[in-house]
């Protein structure tokens, strides 16, 4: 048995792996990255990237069939799924060769194979031992089920979902967050008969009530059924179907079934446990510093509590290696990490809803919602939704809420509006271009600063 050293060992490839490591080498720290993969994990092969892929596709579907309302003659053919997955495809393969040149470019030594994390700071691949003086947990997270509901044939998952080589003519999908949605916006521009079962009352309800109220008008109109506040009981399969029982009684048939109804984190089966790491419910368990229970282990992305996204994983990736170096990282607010769903209207937010704002300012908090109906460009673009700001009482904003096609990409100035603590006067004053759908943002400050500009009273 060998043994190898390094500064900074990682298990795991994946968004909070690699950023890990690039941004430790990039502080001159020796780094062994070790993925049982591919580089890149979840978010590159099989989450943001190819997701995201899809919803553009569906968006040129969608464009297409709508042409001729701006006047413009074009004729929706159908969906030829080979070329849009040749096309998702080709995306996430060009990623990931940069992704690889990174990680030479940085002389990360990446070692292929499953590791094991065997205690002290060493991790064993095939009969190796790494040492480093830090290790990073980053093994990321898997797609959950129900109990008795076995994946497999056609019940799917989103991992699936995005290698089907067919467009399904009838899906169910269980669970009304983020992927969920999103599948269902895909399948539904692809001409897909789709419903959404929710056991929470209502769709995106992690997000504040005004998205999903936005969220669900937009779904109706584009017939996208869910059915909400009701709890799956089963799902039978056979060779022409899979027919998924509700608690109200009712029978959905549909081609495929797809499970989204979280992730769990992939922490079992690599020797945390055994080794003494701290665990709950599956999750690795740290403190703001992003360090377990043990000496030098630190844990990063969705094997962490908290929200499973790419960004998070990225910073707190970066903030691990800035830890290890000594720079003394600023710990990164959960509240402050953007938050998009990429649907047909996109869902994007940051900082607390309503009700979180008045569970912790009391009833004083005030809000403004800015209809994207007012906004020229929403206009020319055909989409509607609105902007809702929260404002604790005589304090900053603490929470701003979008939905409207594009508004995923207004996040970034919400974002630094929330966590640079600005009031709505600090921000009145600064322009917005025109038109743009950054006005919005731009009018429900003027409006909460007590100067509305385009908004009826
Ligand atoms: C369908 C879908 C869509 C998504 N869309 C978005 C989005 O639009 N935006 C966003 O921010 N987030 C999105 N996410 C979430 C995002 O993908 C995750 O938050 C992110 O990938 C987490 O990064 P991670 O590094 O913690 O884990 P992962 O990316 O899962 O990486 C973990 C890596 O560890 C490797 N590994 C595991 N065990 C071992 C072992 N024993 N030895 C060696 N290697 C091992 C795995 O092979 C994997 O490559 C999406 C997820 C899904 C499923």
């Amino acid at each position: 048995m060998t043994d190898t050293s390094a500064d900074l060992v990682i298990l795991g490839g994946g968004s909070g792996g690699y950023a890990a490591a690039f941004r430790a080498a990039e502080l001159g720290l020796s780094v062994t990255l070790i993925e049982k993969d591919k580089l890149g994990g979840t978010c590159l092969h099989r989450g943001c990237i190819p997701t995201k892929a899809l919803l553009h596709a569906a968006e040129v579907a969608d464009e297409t069939r709508e042409a001729e309302a701006v006047g413009v003659k074009a004729a929706f053919e159908g969906i030829d799924i080979a070329g849009v997955n040749k096309y998702k495809d080709g995306i996430v393969a060009r990623l990931y060769k940069g992704l690889q040149g990174l990680a030479k470019a940085h002389k990360v030594n990446l070692v292929e194979g499953s590791g094991t994390f065997v205690g002290g700071t060493t991790v064993e691949v095939d009969g190796t031992r790494y040492t480093g003086k830090n290790v990073i947990l980053a093994t990321g997270s898997y797609s959950r089920t129900l109990p008795g509901l076995e994946l497999g044939g056609r019940i799917i998952a989103s991992e699936q979902a995005l290698a089907l080589d067919y467009v399904p003519k009838k899906v169910v999908v269980l669970g009304g967050g983020v992927i969920g949605v999103e599948f269902a916006s895909v399948w539904a521009s692809f001409g897909v008969d789709v419903t959404i079962v929710e056991a929470l009352p209502r769709l995106v309800p992690n997000e504040d009530e005004f998205a999903s109220k936005q969220l669900e008008r937009a779904f109706r109109r584009r017939k996208i059924a869910f059915k909400t506040g009701v709890k799956f009981t089963g799902a039978k399969q056979d060779d022409n179907g899979v027919s998924v029982s509700l608690e109200s009684g009712e029978t959905i048939d549909a081609d495929l079934l797809l499970v989204a109804v979280g992730r769990g984190p992939n922490s079992a089966g690599h020797g945390y446990e055994e080794a003494g790491v701290k665990i709950e419910r599956g999750f690795v368990l740290t403190d703001d510093r992003l360090r377990t229970n043990l000496p030098n282990v630190y844990a990063v992305g969705d094997i962490v509590p908290g929200l499973q996204l790419a960004h998070r994983g990225f910073q707190q990736g970066i903030f691990v290696a800035e830890e290890i170096a000594g720079l003394n990282p600023r710990v990164i607010d959960e509240s402050g990490i953007p938050r998009v769903t990429y649907s047909h209207p996109e869902v994007a937010s940051v900082g607390l809803t309503e009700s979180q704002a008045k569970d912790k300012y009391g009833s004083d908090v005030t809000t403004f919602t800015y209809d994207l109906g007012g906004n020229g460009k929403s206009q020319i673009l055909k989409t509607s939704g609105g902007v809702k700001l929260v404002k604790a009482p005589d304090g900053p904003v603490v929470g701003v809420h979008m939905v409207g096609d594009r508004v995923g990409e207004l996040i970034g100035e919400a974002q630094l509006i929330y966590s640079w603590e600005a009031f709505p006067e600090d921000v009145a004053p600064l322009i917005h271009a025109h038109p743009t759908q950054t006005e919005a943002l731009g009018e429900a400050f003027l409006a909460l600063a007590g100067k509305p500009l385009h908004v009826h009273s």
